[in-house]
C-alpha cells in the first residue's frame, strides 16, 4: 500500500498533468459510469418491482375466480391446494384470506426488515348474482429482488472501477508518450534556453512522421525554434550594434578633436579626453555644466553668455554653429578654439541634445599673426616692412596732394655692414642692425615712419612738410647719431650710413619713381665718400641706371661666354720652383672692357649669380690644370676663390666632385681659397661642409688672412692646409716694422699649427728675399708673373720652368 503511495506521488511531482488528468479521468469516469450504473441498476429494480406486481395481477386474474368457487363450494382442500399454490409462486411469501363474514385463513409468514409488497383483491361469486366471498391479500417478499439489486450493483461497481482504472492508465501512458514527456523535454529545453545556447534547436524525441509534423507539438517546436532563431537574429544585430556603438565611442573618445554632448538644457553629459586634456577640466568639475560657464572668470563669463546666446539662436534656426571662440582653461589660460555646434535629433527630428567639437588653433592664429606681423613688418628690427612702407607712402602722398605739402622721403644704406656682418658673424651684422633702426627712429616725429626695406637699406617718409629743407636737417640728424661707435659684443664698430633725398613733389609725384630717385641719390652720397646725404638732381638716374646695366650684362655674360680665366703662379719661396697657380676670373665684356673681379664679385654675389659663375671657373680651372699637366707634364696645383655665397650653396661639394672627376684630377691638385669672413660664420654647416672637402682629399686655404678679426682657434678647429697672407702686410715688409714682425709672426703661428705658408702680392725681390729668410713657404705676386692668360701662362712656364725640371 505504502509502495503505491510512494509511486503515486512520484508520478505526481514527475509528470504532475499526467497526475492531474489521471485524476479528472478517474472521478469524471467513475462519476458517469456510478451514474450509469444506478440508472440502470434503478431501471433493472424497478422492472423485477413491476414483475412481481405483474405476478400479482396475474394471481389476481387466474385465481380468483377459481378460489372463489373453491370458496363457493366450501372445498376446503381444494382451496387449500390453490392457496398452496399460490404460495409456491415466487416472491409470494404470505397469504391471507379473509372469509365473509369473520373467518380467515393464513399461510405463509411476512419477513420482518425486508420490504414487502401487498395486493388484495376480493374474491366474488357471479351467479345471478355477485356474491362477495371474501378477500385474499398477498404479501410478496422483495428481499430477491434486493440481494439481486446488492449483487449487481457490486459487480456493476467492481468492473466499471477496473475498466476506468485500466483505460486511464492506459490513456495516461498514451498521453505521457505522446505529450507530456515532449512537454518536459520543451520545459527542460526553456528551462536552458539562455544567449550562450542560442545555436542549439529544440528537438523531440519522436518519428518524424507526416501525422507528426503538422500537430501541436510540432507547431510550438517550431514556434519555440522560430523563437530561437529570431532572438538569434536579434542578438547579432544587437552584438554588431554593441561593437558599431563601441566602435564610435572609441572614435569619438580618441578623436583629436574636443568633443563635448550637452543634454537639451545645454548642460554637459560627456566630454572626451580631448576636452580633459585641452581644458585641464576633470569630469566631475563640468558635468552638469553649461559649455560656457565652465570658468569661474566673471568677465569671461559675462562675455560668453552673450556668445552662447547667440549660438543657441543660430543652431536653433540655421542647425549649425561654427566660429572660433577664445577659452580659457581651467587655469585660466586663454586659448583659441575652432568651434563647431550642431543639434544631435532624434529621429522625430526634435534635437535632444548638442554635439561641440573644438579644434585648438592656437598655434594657427599664432601662425596667422605672425604671418600678418612678417607681412607687414620686419622680424628683426621691428620696423615696417617694404610692403607697409609703401603703403604709408602712397596715405603720406595722397594726404600731401590734398593738403598741397610736401613729403620727404630718404633712402638710407649703411656703409661698410656688408664687411662688418661678414667679418663679425651674423649675429653682430644683427645687432647693428637693431641699433641703427634704434638711432634713425630717434631723429624721428610721430608722423614719420621708418622702414627696414632690407638687407642694411632703410627709408624714412616724412609726410607733411612745408620746406623741403626740413628733410635735410632730420638726414643731417641721423648721420648725427651715427657718429658714436656702436657696441657689438667686446668691439666698437664705426658705421655710418649714405642717404639719399627725394622730395614729393618737386622730384616726383607717385611713390615708385620717388623710392628710384631716393635709391640714385643714395649712391651718389656712396661714391662721394659715404656718411653723407644727397638730395636728388636728374642726372644721377644715369648712375643708378648704370648699375642697373652691368647686372642685366652679368646675367647673360655666362651664356655670351664673357667670362676668361687669369693665372698667376705660386712658386715656392726658397728655390722659386713652379708648384702651381692661382685661378683669378675677368670678365671681357665688349661694351664695358675687360671688367676686374672687384667690380662685378660683389654685383654677383648680391644677386646670386656667383653660383653659376663658381661653378664654371671651378670646372674651367681643373680643365686648365689638366691641359698643363699634358702639355708640361709638370704636376701643378690650382688655386680657385670660393665666395661665402658659393660655399654655403647646397651643391657645391658636389660640384667640385665632378669637376674633379670630368677632368680626372687628383683632389691633392685642387686648392680651395676660403676667404677669412666665412671662417667666423661659426656655423655648423661651415665645418660640414669644409670636413666634406677634407675628407675627398682637396686642399684648403685661408684668402687674406690678417684682413679679417679671425679668432686664430678657429685655424686649429678647421682643417685647412695653408694661410694667404694678405698682400696689404706683403707691400709694406720692406718699410713698416710693424708689417714685417706681423709676417714673420704669422708664419710662426702659421707653421706651428703645422700650415703651410703663401705670402701674396710679392712684388719685388727684397720682399722675396725678406720671406725666404723667414721661412715663407710659398710666394705669389707680380714680381713672379701678373695673372695671365692659359695660354700665356703655359708660355711662361716654358720659358721659365721646363728647363729646371
Ligand atoms: P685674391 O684671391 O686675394 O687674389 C689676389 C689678387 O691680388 C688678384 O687680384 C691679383 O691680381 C692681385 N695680385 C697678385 N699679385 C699682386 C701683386 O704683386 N701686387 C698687387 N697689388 N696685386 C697683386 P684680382 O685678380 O683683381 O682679384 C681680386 C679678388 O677677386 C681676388 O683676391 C679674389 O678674392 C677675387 N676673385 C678673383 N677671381 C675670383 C673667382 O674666380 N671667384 C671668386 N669668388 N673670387 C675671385
Ligand atoms: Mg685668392
Ligand atoms: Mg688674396
Amino acid at each position: 500500500m505504502t509502495k503505491l503511495s510512494t509511486r503515486l506521488s512520484q508520478f505526481r511531482s514527475s509528470s504532475p498533468l499526467s497526475f492531474r488528468l489521471l485524476a479528472y479521468i478517474l472521478l469524471f469516469s467513475s462519476l458517469f459510469t456510478l451514474a450509469a450504473s444506478a440508472i440502470q441498476i434503478y431501471s433493472d429494480f424497478r422492472r423485477d418491482v413491476s414483475l412481481v406486481d405483474e405476478r400479482m395481477s396475474v394471481i389476481e386474474t387466474s385465481y380468483s375466480s377459481s378460489l372463489s368457487r373453491s370458496l363457493w363450494a366450501l372445498d376446503q382442500k381444494l382451496l387449500q391446494v390453490q392457496m398452496e399454490g399460490i404460495l409456491s409462486l415466487p416472491d409470494i411469501v404470505h397469504l391471507r384470506l379473509k372469509i365473509f363474514p369473520d373467518s380467515e385463513v393464513i399461510m405463509g409468514n411476512i419477513p420482518r426488515q425486508t420490504s414487502t409488497k401487498t395486493r388484495t383483491f376480493p374474491l366474488n361469486y357471479r351467479g345471478d348474482e355477485v356474491y362477495e366471498l371474501g378477500t385474499l391479500t398477498i404479501t410478496a417478499s422483495l428481499e430477491d429482488i434486493f440481494r439481486d439489486l446488492r449483487r449487481k450493483i457490486i459487480v456493476i461497481l467492481t468492473v466499471q472501477f477496473f475498466k476506468t482504472f485500466f483505460i486511464s492508465v492506459l490513456i495516461i501512458l498514451i498521453f505521457q508518450h505522446f505529450v507530456a514527456r515532449h512537454l518536459s523535454t520543451m520545459a527542460s529545453y526553456a528551462r536552458r534556453f539562455s544567449l550562450q545556447n542560442l545555436e542549439e534547436p529544440l528537438s523531440l524525441d519522436r518519428p518524424d512522421t507526416p501525422a507528426n509534423r503538422r500537430d501541436e507539438l510540432s507547431q510550438v517546436t517550431e514556434a519555440f525554434n522560430q523563437m530561437r532563431e529570431r532572438l538569434n537574429d536579434d542578438v547579432r544585430q544587437q552584438k554588431d550594434d554593441a561593437s558599431e556603438i563601441q566602435k564610435l565611442s572609441m572614435a569619438i573618445e580618441q578623436s583629436p578633436s574636443s568633443v563635448l554632448i550637452c543634454d537639451r538644457h545645454w548642460h554637459i553629459e560627456f566630454a572626451n579626453h580631448k576636452f580633459f586634456q585641452l581644458t585641464g577640466f576633470n569630469s566631475e568639475e563640468i558635468k552638469g555644466k553649461h559649455p560656457g560657464m565652465l570658468t569661474s572668470d566673471s568677465f569671461s563669463q559675462r562675455e560668453n553668455q552673450q556668445l552662447w546666446q547667440n549660438i543657441r539662436l543660430q543652431v536653433q534656426r540655421v542647425g549649425v554653429w561654427q566660429g572660433e571662440i577664445n577659452s580659457a582653461r581651467r587655469s585660466g589660460e586663454r586659448f583659441w578654439e575652432q568651434v563647431i555646434v550642431t543639434p544631435i535629433k532624434d529621429s522625430k527630428g526634435s534635437p535632444t541634445h548638442f554635439l561641440i567639437l573644438g579644434e585648438d588653433i592656437s598655434i594657427r592664429k599664432r601662425y596667422e599673426q605672425q604671418l600678418l606681423r612678417q607681412a607687414n613688418y620686419d622680424v628683426l628690427t621691428g620696423l615696417p616692412n617694404r610692403m607697409l612702407a609703401l603703403d604709408r607712402l602712397k596715405l603720406a602722398l595722397a594726404q600731401a596732394r590734398r593738403e598741397e605739402t610736401l613729403v620727404g622721403v630718404m633712402f638710407l644704406d649703411l656703409d661698410n655692414f656688408k664687411h662688418i656682418n661678414d667679418t663679425m658673424g651674423h649675429e653682430a651684422g644683427d645687432n647693428l642692425l637693431i641699433e641703427a633702426s634704434r638711432r634713425i627712429s630717434s631723429c624721428l616725429r610721430g608722423t614719420s615712419t621708418v622702414a627696414r626695406l632690407g638687407g642694411d637699406e632703410f627709408l624714412v617718409i616724412l609726410p607733411g612738410l612745408k620746406d623741403p629743407l626740413s628733410t635735410e636737417q632730420v638726414a643731417e640728424r641721423i648721420l648725427q647719431t651715427f657718429t658714436p661707435p656702436f657696441q657689438l659684443g667686446p668691439q666698437e664698430v664705426f658705421v655710418s650710413t649714405s642717404i639719399g633725398i627725394a622730395i614729393y613733389p618737386t622730384d616726383s609725384d607717385n611713390s615708385s619713381s620717388l623710392l628710384q630717385n631716393a635709391d640714385a641719390a643714395m649712391y651718389q652720397a656712396k661714391r662721394q665718400g659715404k656718411s653723407a646725404f644727397v638730395r636728388y638732381a636728374p642726372k644721377m638716374k644715369d648712375v643708378s641706371h648704370e648699375r642697373l646695366q652691368i647686372e642685366s650684362r652679368l646675367r647673360r655674360a655666362l651664356e655670351l661666354d664673357e667670362f676668361e680665366l687669369h693665372f698667376q703662379p705660386i712658386v715656392e719661396t726658397d728655390s722659386g720652383r713652379l708648384i702651381g697657380a692661382e685661378a683669378l676670373i675677368r670678365w671681357n665684356n665688349p661694351s664695358m672692357g675687360m671688367v676686374m673681379p672687384d667690380k662685378f664679385i660683389p654685383l654677383a654675389e648680391e644677386t646670386g649669380l656667383i653660383i653659376p659663375i663658381g661653378e664654371w671657373v671651378i670646372g674651367e680651372a681643373c680643365a686648365a690644370a689638366w691641359e698643363w699637366k699634358q702639355a708640361t707634364s709638370l704636376s701643378l696645383s690650382i688655386a680657385v676663390n670660393v665666395s661665402p655665397r658659393q660655399f654655403r650653396d647646397p651643391g657645391f661639394v658636389d660640384i667640385v666632385k665632378q669637376a674633379l672627376d670630368t677632368h680626372s684630377l687628383s683632389p691633392d691638385c685642387l686648392e680651395l681659397e676660403i676667404t677669412e669672413h666665412l671662417i667666423l660664420d661659426n656655423t655648423i654647416e661651415t665645418a660640414d661642409i669644409l670636413q666634406q672637402l677634407d675628407a675627398m682629399g682637396v686642399r684648403l686655404s685661408v684668402d687674406d688672412f690678417g684682413t679679417g678679426y679671425s679668432a686664430l682657434s678657429y685655424l686649429k678647429s678647421y682643417p685647412f692646409d695653408t694661410l694667404k697672407i694678405d698682400k696689404s702686410f706683403i707691400r709694406d715688409i720692406m718699410i713698416e716694422e710693424g708689417d714685417a714682425a706681423l709676417v714673420k709672426a704669422i708664419i710662426n703661428m702659421a707653421h706651428s699649427l703645422s700650415l703651410e705658408v703663401i705670402a701674396e702680392g710679392v712684388e719685388e725681390s727684397d720682399q722675396s728675399l725678406f720671406l725666404k729668410e723667414h721661412h715663407c713657404d710659398y710666394s705669389q705676386g707680380y714680381f713672379y708673373n701678373r695673372p695671365v692668360s692659359n695660354a700665356d701662362f703655359l708660355e711662361w712656364i716654358r720659358v721659365n720652368h721646363l728647363e729646371q725640371h
